[in-house]
């Protein structure tokens, strides 16, 4: 391991950043390490964030808490109350004015001009083809001396972000990468969210780059293939998620009707093959799982219209590339209908929804 982190450390980076290496536990493993120092390497000092909503505000946290004090990030949000809160906030952690900078941007291309990483979380595929068509209608970026990175984080569909990333690679902008976030607002606070991302090279050098500034956010990161595979793979993730959401929900319901006790049908099904997410972890009667939002009113969790609008996502794309969902249009209808009823409310408000429904 030594060896290779001795070939892969160009001693300007040390130089450039001698704080970082003190900055990292002891307690590291030999693959985090590697990680680590390949993300010193590439580093530059400014980063910039595009969107602090739930997910993003606290994603930016944990960029700015892991990237060294003496770097900028620059941010932006069409919510101003928002980014001045953050900046009050990173201010509060701050042993000095000049650590822990953090600047707001009046608009998207703003933060493209001075970061060298650029990431966004924004809401739905308009959002963000309108940030980038922002960035992109003022013309050519000032050069810096690394080549600069997009990283969106945002589920959208996956023809609009080849598209994104096909405009910023013929206008050789930069590099484009789609990597949607699995884990939720409480792996966004923790820093503990799973990244699935596409990029267009397969180099390792570039591959770790995009590695090492995703670990400031989360544990996992799965590199899928090319441009659009990241948000493939997160709506097929979901899709399989929507349904196994309602498969549980009816499942339960049918077996507390038929006389069985939660708790006992979950711990069968949780080892048997109807194991799923949404049986073990999310489980959608209230009581079976104390930390379930389930067993707090359905309160928290995964709000029933982001899993509407990742199966609407799942459902156009199916379409695009000529895939059959058997059960694609079923599903929406109950989440439509689930959306409708109990808005706010964790996806897995769906077993109330099928009680109201049960005579
Ligand atoms: P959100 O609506 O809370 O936040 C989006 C933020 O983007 C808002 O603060 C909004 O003001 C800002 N915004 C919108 N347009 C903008 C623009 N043009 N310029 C700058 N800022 C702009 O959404 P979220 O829950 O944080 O989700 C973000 C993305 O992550 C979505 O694509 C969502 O599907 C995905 N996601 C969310 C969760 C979750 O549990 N919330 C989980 C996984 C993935």
């Amino acid at each position: 391991m030594s060896a290779r982190i001795a070939y892969s450390l160009p001693r300007a980076a040390l130089l450039r950043n001698p704080g970082y290496l003190r900055r990292w536990p002891s307690t590291t493993s030999s693959a985090q390490l590697t990680r680590a120092f390949s993300t010193t390497l590439h580093r530059d000092a400014t980063w910039g964030f595009v969107g602090l909503g739930q997910m993003g505000y606290n994603m930016a946290k944990n960029l700015r808490a892991k990237i060294p004090a003496a770097d900028t990030l620059v941010i932006r949000d069409v919510n101003e109350e928002a980014a001045k809160r953050f900046v009050a906030e990173a201010q509060e952690t701050a042993h000095s004015p000049n650590e822990n900078r953090v600047e707001i941007a009046q608009n998207a291309r703003e933060v493209a001009e001075k970061s060298t990483v650029m990431i966004t979380s924004l809401p739905e595929s308009q959002h963000v083809i309108d940030v980038f068509h922002s960035i992109l209608k003022e013309g050519k970026l000032p050069v810096l001396e690394e080549e600069r990175l997009f990283i969106d984080t945002s589920t959208i569909d996956p023809v609009t972000s080849k598209d994104i990333a096909n405009a910023i690679h013929t206008t050789q902008a930069g590099r484009f990468v789609d990597a949607p976030v699995s884990g939720g607002v409480v792996g966004a606070r923790a820093g503990t969210l799973s990244f699935m991302f596409g990029a267009s090279s397969q180099s390792e050098e570039f591959l770790e780059r995009i590695r090492g500034v995703l670990a400031h956010m989360g544990k996992k990161a799965w590199h899928l293939g090319e441009p659009g595979s990241g948000v493939s793979g997160k709506l097929a993730n979901n899709y399989m998620l929507a349904i196994n959401n309602i498969a549980t929900a009816e499942a339960m319901n049918l077996g507390i009707r038929w006389g069985l006790d939660p708790k006992a049908l979950a711990d069968l099904i949780n080892s048997s093959t109807g194991r799923c997410w949404p049986s073990e972890v999310n489980n959608p009667v209230p009581g079976v799982v104390e930390t379930a939002p389930a067993s707090r009113g359905y309160e928290g969790g995964f709000g029933v219209s982001l899993m509407n609008k990742d199966l609407r996502l799942a459902l156009e794309a199916a379409d695009q590339a000529g895939a059959t969902l058997a059960l694609g249009d079923e599903a929406r209808n109950v989440y439509n209908a689930v959306e409708e009823a109990h808005r706010g409310k964790d996806f897995s408000v769906v077993y109330q929804w099928l009680q109201s429904k049960s005579e």
